[in-house]
């Protein structure tokens, strides 16, 4: 058996065709800001990914960049100043911040109507609380991934390796609420027998960032393999799953890349559509 490998870049491709068209009978284009402080390379990349993402999709972006010398203040201004501005509809700062800027204080200056990323306090309290609001994008995209191929949550056991609350607490919450209705048991580097653990799931996902953390001895035949890992090395990037020895055994897998990262981005898209609807009260 070799599992089927799942293509987020086309499922990704079919809710950005959705996003452009509910983008196309608005009055006006929604506004996406992104917020870029310091000089990292990457950062600058994803960043650049997502103006190109929002451009192909009909969303306006609006662009602030700040040096890694900026202040705490100087951020927080220029976020309190995006979230008072009528013309944008979701704001992104580009995550991690250089070193000695307190990122959720950052976070906390988004206006939640706005919150692209879905990482506001408010918004992570209404999903503890089972209620809508915008959800951050890489845990959204799983389950928009999983749903695409059909393949069920309900009653199913997932493992989540990684409690972060970027990907893997929310994701957890997400696959156990009511209406998903997956048991969920949480990974993290205190676990103890990982393999056991991982091995009692249907659905595996890996948020660790650690490169060949998952491998065939984590997966049940035929189990469902999800692998966040974005890990850059001398190979380019790689996932946290061993792809080639996991493949055979797993029942679905997605690849690193071209699996969850065309999702977290396509997802960035829906919640700025979502926050431009909501506000323009449709
Ligand atoms: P993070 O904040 O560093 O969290 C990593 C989590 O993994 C922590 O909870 C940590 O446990 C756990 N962990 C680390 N080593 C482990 C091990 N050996 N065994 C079990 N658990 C372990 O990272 P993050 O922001 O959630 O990101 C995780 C990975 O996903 C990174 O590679 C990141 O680049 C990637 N990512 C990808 C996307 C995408 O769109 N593809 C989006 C976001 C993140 P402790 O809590 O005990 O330290």
């Amino acid at each position: 058996m070799s599992a089927l490998v799942l293509d987020g870049r086309a499922v990704a491709a079919a809710v950005k065709g959705e996003v452009a068209a509910a983008v196309s009978v608005l009055e006006r284009p929604p506004g996406l800001a992104t917020v870029l402080v310091g000089d990292d390379p990457a950062s600058a990349a994803y960043v650049r990914g997502k103006r190109r993402d929002a451009a192909e999709v009909g969303i306006a972006s609006i662009h602030r960049e700040l040096g890694a010398d900026a202040s705490q203040a100087q951020v927080e201004a220029v976020v309190a100043g995006l979230s008072g501005d009528d013309s944008v509809d979701g704001i992104l700062v580009q995550l991690p911040l250089p070193g000695g800027l307190d990122a959720e204080a950052v976070v906390e200056r988004i206006d939640p109507a706005k919150d692209a990323d879905g990482l506001h306090p408010l918004n992570l309290g209404r999903l503890v609380l089972g209620r809508p609001g915008l959800r951050p994008c890489t845990p959204t995209g799983i389950v928009r991934m999983l749903d695409h191929h059909n393949i069920a949550v309900s009653g199913k056991r997932a493992v989540v390796v990684g409690r972060s609350f970027l990907v893997g607490r929310p994701l957890a919450l997400m696959l156990s609420e009511k209406g998903a209705d997956a048991t969920v048991s949480i990974g993290h580097s205190r676990t103890k027998d990982l393999a056991a653990l991982t091995r009692e799931a249907d659905i595996v996902v890996s948020a660790a960032g650690r490169p060949g953390l998952i491998t065939a001895d984590h997966v049940r035949p035929g189990a469902t393999v999800v692998d966040v890992g974005a890990n850059r090395g001398p190979h380019g990037l790689v996932g946290d799953v061993a792809f080639d020895s996991v493949k055979p055994v797993a029942g679905a897998i997605t690849p690193v890349p071209g699996g969850v990262g065309p999702m977290t981005r396509a997802m960035l898209l829906v919640n700025t559509l979502r926050a431009a609807q909501a506000r323009r009260g449709r």
